[in-house]
């Protein structure tokens, strides 16, 4: 199979016969390179930058989840990235959704996912956003809601924490039990969110304890039988060791303070696991400019993505503060590479993408490769001076459209 690269690495290289439908496109045969398939078909009359979202990624990574995590149902936190077509293929996978407001359940609703597979998780809720989830029947924070006690837990080893503005310190939970008793609400479990971009199993180890302490704690006659374990998973190409090591921790952890016998359910939010390797974004360069710093060439190249756009990751995602992107052609190991300083489009100059990156001269009309792309990038993008937002082109193989009958 085709898995020649440009510089800085690639692998969503495809080789097939390719078909467009209105909502997607489909690769028929082996790995043949449907991103440059995909670049041709879009990019000729056109600059502007845009995603290519492999949907049998997605696929990929739910069976590993069910493999991996048996006993942890996933509910795929909007928020990542909401684009339609992850959210119909993840509805067919069989995933529930964590909404965190009347818009995302709005949205998934009208995907045509049911309020039973949906949570309306987030902490915080205006209540005109708790009103409109009772009238949809989305069982969660109304007068008949089932309330899940959030608790804060310890996210130093995490890129984005979440605890300093979420979850209830242990001093405190005795006391807001009781209030609920006294106001008849039904707390039927507890959540955490170990903070997104995790990097230490042993957090949900922690995490899954003090949840157990809660429990214990719990002799108010609330009926608890759920556990909620946030997110904070690995996502991106290559997320598989560290993924498997989390899994191997929360699964010895759950064994011991929740064990299947317990009949407490266990659920996650995983964002970023699910949406992190499945896009590419493509960018154009339409301008250039050669600089000279000592005797050396500094290449300054434009392109029509920045961090206004898909690359606000750059400024408001800690777990995703450098790009490497690369050449859209084969690159010889011999070819000589400059110091590249990319700039996004916009007319601000905190518009920048890399500042000291190593790579080929490319020209204007060129276009560069981002890969892990998904989580945080689109959900997050403006239009700032008015230029276009990235497309996102969803393509999946015949076989899984085959296989999930998805005509
Ligand atoms: N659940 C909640 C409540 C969150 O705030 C977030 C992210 O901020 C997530 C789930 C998804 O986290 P991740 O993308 O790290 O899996």
């Amino acid at each position: 199979s085709e898995s020649r690269k440009g510089v800085g690495g690639g692998s969503n290289h495809f080789r097939g016969r390719v078909c467009c439908s209105t909502m997607y496109c489909i690769w028929f045969g082996h790995l043949y390179s449907l991103l440059k398939w995909t670049l041709k078909k879009f990019s000729s009359d056109s600059e502007v930058s845009f995603h290519v979202a492999n949907l049998d990624d997605l696929h990929q990574k739910h069976i590993r989840w069910l493999r991996t995590l048996p006993r942890v149902k996933p509910f795929y936190a909007v928020k990542c990235n909401s684009t339609p077509a992850v959210i119909r293929m993840l509805s067919t996978l069989g995933t529930g959704f964590d909404c965190a407001s009347k818009g995302e359940i709005e949205l998934v609703l009208s995907l045509g996912v049911t309020p039973e597979k949906i949570i309306f998780a987030h902490t915080t809720k205006p209540q005109s956003h708790i009103k409109y989830a009772s009238t949809r029947g989305i069982s969660a924070c109304h007068t008949r809601a089932k309330l899940v006690l959030r608790i804060a837990v310890d996210d130093s080893k995490s890129a984005t924490r979440l605890s300093q503005k979420f979850g209830t310190k242990p001093s405190v939970v005795k006391k807001l039990l009781e209030r609920c008793k006294e106001l008849d609400l039904e707390v039927i479990g507890v959540s955490f969110h170990v903070g997104s971009g995790c990097t230490d199993s042993l957090a949900y180890r922690q995490a899954i304890e003090d949840a157990r302490h809660v429990f214990d704690t719990v002799l108010l006659g609330f009926q608890m039988r759920l556990l909620d374990i946030g997110g904070g998973f690995p996502g991106k190409e290559g997320f598989q060791i560290q993924f498997d090591e989390f899994s191997k921790v929360i699964n010895e952890a759950l064994d011991e303070f929740f064990p299947a016998d317990s009949g407490v359910q266990v659920i996650a939010e995983p964002g970023r696991y699910y949406v992190d390797s499945a896009f590419t974004l493509a960018v154009n360069v339409f301008a250039k400019k050669v600089v000279m710093d000592d005797n050396d060439r500094v290449m300054m190249y434009y392109i029509s993505d920045g961090v206004f756009g898909s690359l606000n990751c750059l400024i408001y995602d800690p777990a995703h503060t450098n790009v490497a992107p690369y050449l859209h052609r084969v690159v010889e190991s011999g070819e000589k590479r400059y110091r590249s300083i990319i700039w996004g489009p916009t007319c601000d100059s905190l518009d920048r993408v890399t500042a000291t990156y190593w790579m080929p001269e490319v020209q204007v009309g060129d276009w560069l490769l981002i890969d892990n792309m998904g989580a945080y990038t689109v959900c997050c993008s403006s239009d700032f001076n008015c230029f276009y937002k990235a497309h996102v082109y969803p393509v999946l193989s015949a076989q899984t459209w085959n296989m999930f009958n998805l005509s």
